[in-house]
């Protein structure tokens, strides 16, 4: 990706591509949109903190990154605050409305068709982003809610150039933006798809944000827009009829709440790191594999275990195997089941897991363990459906001048969400219940809690995974992915990576991933692409084959050639507090950092 400087139209800040590290003592945004970064960076320049700069770059991405989140949708802003040294997360998850039940998307028993579901009104959660982001707003920033909205309202309002990824995902959106007229028309304007270059105005959603900023957060849970979104999420293929409407009423919108949770903490040779708990396997699945891996000496290359060998490659897979296997049966809200989250990364019970691992050969097909003796609960589980995932969502980090830290993944769920625009609001509505289970799996003989079966208000299990990575009790870096289930084995390689291969963070970024998301699963891996040094060798590919892995493209090819997640990152160098940003090109990643006569004499954090 060639290095750009281009002035922004607001402020005096520079803007990098992802190959080059920002470093800056006034606040860093990585984003995967520089147009984003710029309305965080607006907000930093402006006295913001990083809360009111990941609101904005939240609304922003509403508008140049439709296909990935927006106020349609939920997500989780993990916040570190430097003043109290306090880590939390805003949950801001969509909710399953009070008519949900297990057996939804499977009425006769048989489960729906995934395209079918998923582009039903049937699949849209209660929409929790702009709870969320206003709660974060009100409690930990400087800034209105209105105030965060501008630079999202001048993007809506006077529009912006379609970017290559953009026009990408309209082309091969599997029919989401056809299928509804209000996606069509902003999209696919007279019927042809918008092409990159194309420049694209949403006058719809200036109207929607400047109505919030108006109004506030009521505005969209109740009254018009809510009316709104109730009718249009009644909307069913027709190869589904009636089963496949949405059963979301104006009471769970006026009811919806955001959940504010403590962090998930782990530790790992030394490191400590802070992630996302349940509704999401984020936390608890990255942090069980880091404990599967930790006795195994990754970053010595003497012993063959440096970076992309093919023993760091084979045990890096049969850890995220047991790991997804035990996901697949234990996670799921755990306001709604219990999650025996102690179990699982016990130290002893981690021990059990990680005898299955041979350094010789691919094990056979794990099931999921039992976590009881080291938790309360006890039964022989069943694995959970698996569903198709896409490779959307989106990730971003944030450092301020005060040191407060914002690392926020957020999601319609699949690329393009239902692909259901509220009519005359001009935002597209998720398709997040599609990540219950779609088979209710519940079975008390088999002791299989359905820990993620669909309920009433509960909140579909989720990947993300936003991270803050500390040292001696001090936050020194921040990222997370998209990418459904990816996500997780993302922010591992990421997580090895910085710690056991000593990379930079862009270094870490910029790395070729590996990726297995089911015990059965076979692996996915990068390469080939130029941005990405040094490639997953063909003699590594065909030394892991030998092993017993499947996937890895073909044999005696630079089989790896997709891409995997899109993470942004920040880090908060200690030895001098300088702040550098880090963003991926497997998207139009930015980072943007603020000069230093910007700064303000807030000092509320
Ligand atoms: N719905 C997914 C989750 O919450 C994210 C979707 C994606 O990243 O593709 O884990």
């Amino acid at each position: 990706m060639p290095l750009r400087l281009p002035c922004t139209r607001w402020l005096a800040l520079y803007l990098f591509s992802s190959s080059v590290l920002a470093a800056s003592p006034d606040g860093v945004v990585a984003v995967s949109h520089p147009a984003a970064a710029a309305a965080g960076a607006r907000m930093l320049a402006a006295g913001g903190n990083a809360i009111d700069a990941a609101a904005a770059v939240q609304f922003a991405l509403n508008v140049v990154e439709p296909q990935s989140s927006g106020i349609g949708g939920g997500g989780f802003m993990l916040i570190h605050l430097a003043k109290t040294n306090e880590t939390f997360i805003v949950d801001s998850r969509e909710r399953a409305p009070a008519r949900a039940r297990a057996d939804m998307f499977a009425p006769e028993g048989l489960p729906m068709e995934f395209p079918l579901a998923s582009t039903s009104g049937l699949a849209v959660g209660v929409p929790g982003t702009v709870r969320g982001v206003d709660t974060a707003l009100r409690r930990w920033g400087i800034k209105k809610l209105a105030d965060t909205l501008a630079p999202a309202i001048e993007l809506a309002e006077h529009g912006f150039r379609v970017n290559r990824f953009l026009a990408a995902d309209i082309v091969n959106d599997g029919g989401r933006t056809q299928l509804h007229p209000e996606t069509a028309a902003i999209f696919r304007p007279g019927g042809v798809p918008l092409a990159e270059g194309d420049w694209l105005v949403q006058p719809d959603l200036a109207r929607t944000f400047r109505l919030l900023a108006a109004k506030g957060p009521d505005a969209f849970y109740r009254g018009q827009l809510a009316r709104a979104i109730v009718e249009a999420q009644q909307r069913s293929r027709s190869e589904l009829g009636a089963a496949g409407q949405g059963r979301m009423t104006l009471a769970d919108l006026q009811h919806y709440q955001v959940a504010i949770r403590e962090p998930l903490v782990g530790h790992y040779r030394g490191w400590t790191l802070a992630g996302m708990p349940p509704p999401s396997s984020g936390g608890l699945t990255v942090l069980q594999m880091l404990g599967l891996l930790e006795r195994f000496p990754l970053g010595d290359a003497t012993q063959g275990y440096g970076f992309g060998s093919p023993k760091t490659l084979h045990v890096m897979i049969e850890a995220m195997r047991l790991a997804f296997a035990d996901r697949a049966v234990w996670i799921g809200d755990d306001d709604a089941v219990a999650v025996p989250r102690q179990g699982l990364l016990h130290p002893d019970y981690l021990a059990t897991r990680a005898a299955l691992i041979k350094t010789d050969r691919r094990m056979d097909t794990p099931q999921a363990g039992d976590p009881a003796p080291w938790d309360k609960t006890a039964g022989q589980p069943k694995p959970s459906r698996i569903k198709e995932e896409s490779p959307h969502t989106t990730h971003f980090s944030i450092v301020d001048r005060w040191g407060n830290v914002v690392s926020y993944t957020s999601t319609i769920e699949f690329t393009w969400g239902s692909g259901i625009t509220v009519p005359g609001y001009g935002f597209l509505l998720n398709n997040e219940l599609t990540d219950f289970n779609f088979v209710p799996s519940a079975d008390a003989a088999e002791g299989n809690p359905g820990a993620n079966d669909v309920a009433p208000g509960k909140r579909p299990r989720s990947s993300m995974a936003p991270t803050l990575l500390f040292r001696n009790g001090k936050p020194v870096a921040a990222y997370g992915s998209p990418g459904g289930a990816t996500i997780i084995n993302s922010v591992l390689n990421v997580t090895l990576n910085l710690i056991d291969h000593g990379m930079t963070m862009q270094q870490a970024i910029d790395a070729p991933r590996l990726s297995v998301t089911h015990a059965t699963g076979k692996a996915s891996c990068e390469g080939g692409q130029t941005f990405m040094q040094p490639p997953i060798s063909t003699a590594t590919l065909d030394a892991l084959r030998k092993l017993g892995h499947a996937g890895l493209g073909e044999a005696g090819m630079e089989g790896c050639r997709e891409t995997i997640g899109s993470v942004q990152g920040i880090v908060i160098d200690p030895s001098n507090g300088a702040h550098r940003g880090a963003a991926d090109a497997r998207r139009e990643g930015a980072v943007t950092r603020l000069r230093a006569e910007t700064a303000s004499t807030a000092t509320r954090h």
